[in-house]
């Protein structure tokens, strides 16, 4: 029995960790009297653009966002179809549907978690505008056959890295494969603010100023309205938290992956299936998602909790299950593997402040629970 609860994601150590750089960012940006837009979100977007490699960044509200923004700066809407994997965060499918365009689910690979390119193609049709590659759990889609499908087909690809800060695709840092790249940086994200944030990044001038008007009102010069915008901007205050922060990333990253070899290592023979890192890439372990094949998902989630740590399930309900989605008329089964891997799911704890002491627990548990099973 362990004395003290392992958490799934200490957020409050990675504030005391950046505390003095953090609080001075803070002051320094309430005292600059910029509460919207302004020099310090400048700084951020520039470095930010920079780190991921690509030509633009521009900062929005959220993830969700940056999703929507990038789509209806594509022209996409009512009528289009969307490709999107079947197996992610439900926000990859909203986005779609706030452009007023219908959502079309392509299964995941087994062993990556992410869409499957080899079954894209089945589902192009004369409606077909863009793909949704969702980088899952901080592991890059495999996107070469994916911006080839794009090529051949005039199709437009959004990429939504909401968990995938600083994942590299066969060397090169995700951020700008695609027509346009979507990240969030809310808290519990491998780079996070303290609240909602997101950005979009781009190579391509005129969709950076577009998605930028048109979270500014449709505005690009003060009080003339070009089209029909929305209000969806990233605060000056979470872009100094987020600059504090960007600086670290890198380290933090390495500890990430330092924590994932070590659950790799200690898992290896326990009959669970465990994440993989292809060759390509370049993993951020956003979570460290383990598959209970042949053991009661929900038996193993509540003997950890027990036990003291503390996990979660990404995703419990894939959005093609959920109420939400009612309309589309999707079968449960028509998506078997999103289906299956919601009751195989488990995402063992993870971060940058989660200690090789912690990790030998939350093994040493999940062998015992195993053992016992057999
Ligand atoms: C978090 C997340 C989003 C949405 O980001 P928000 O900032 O919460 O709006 C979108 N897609 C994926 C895969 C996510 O994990």
């Amino acid at each position: 029995m362990t004395t003290e609860r392992i958490p799934f994601l200490d957020l409050g150590s990675a504030y005391c960790e950046l505390k003095v750089d953090i609080n001075e960012a803070l002051l320094n940006s309430l005292a600059s009297g910029w509460y919207v837009g302004g020099p310090e979100l400048k700084r951020f977007e520039h470095a930010f653009a920079g780190y991921v490699g690509a030509a633009h960044c521009i900062g929005v509200a959220s993830g969700l966002d940056a999703l929507t923004l990038a789509l209806r700066a594509l022209d996409i809407g009512i009528g289009d179809e969307v490709i999107v994997p079947s197996n992610t965060y439900i926000a990859s499918w909203l986005a779609i549907s706030h452009v007023g365009a219908t959502p079309v689910p392509v299964e995941p690979c087994e062993d990556t978690f992410t869409i499957n390119p080899g079954r894209i193609e089945e589902k192009i049709t004369s409606r077909t505008r863009a793909i949704i590659p969702v980088h899952l759990y901080g592991l890059p889609a495999d996107l070469d056959p994916i911006l080839n499908l794009a090529h051949a087909y005039g199709l437009r690809v959004v990429e939504d890295a909401a968990q995938a800060h600083g994942a590299r695709y066969k060397g090169q840092r995700i951020g700008a494969h695609g027509d346009a790249v979507c990240w969030s940086f809310y808290p519990g994200k491998n780079l996070g603010a303290f609240g909602d944030a997101g950005a979009v990044t781009t190579n391509e001038s005129a969709l950076a100023s577009r998605i930028r008007r048109l979270g500014n009102y449709g505005s690009a010069r003060k009080y003339v309205n070009d089209e029909r915008g929305y209000n969806s901007r990233l605060d000056p205050i979470q872009a100094a938290v987020l600059q504090v922060k960007l600086m670290r990333l890198e380290e933090w990253t390495a500890r990430r992956r330092a924590r994932a070899h070590q659950y790799l290592a200690g898992l290896l023979d326990t009959g669970l299936i465990l994440p993989i890192e292809p060759t390509w890439a370049h993993h951020v372990w956003h979570l460290y998602v383990v598959r209970t094949l042949q053991r009661d998902r929900d038996a193993l989630h509540a003997h950890l909790s027990a036990q003291g740590i503390n996990t979660l399930i990404h995703y419990p309900i894939p959005p093609h299950m959920q109420q939400a989605y009612a309309d589309l008329g999707i079968s449960a089964d028509a998506l078997p593997i999103a289906r299956r891997f919601a009751s195989e799911v488990l995402s063992l704890p993870i971060g940058p402040h989660l200690t090789e002491t912690q990790v030998e627990v939350v093994i040493r548990v999940v062998r015992d629970f195993c053992l016992s099973q057999h």
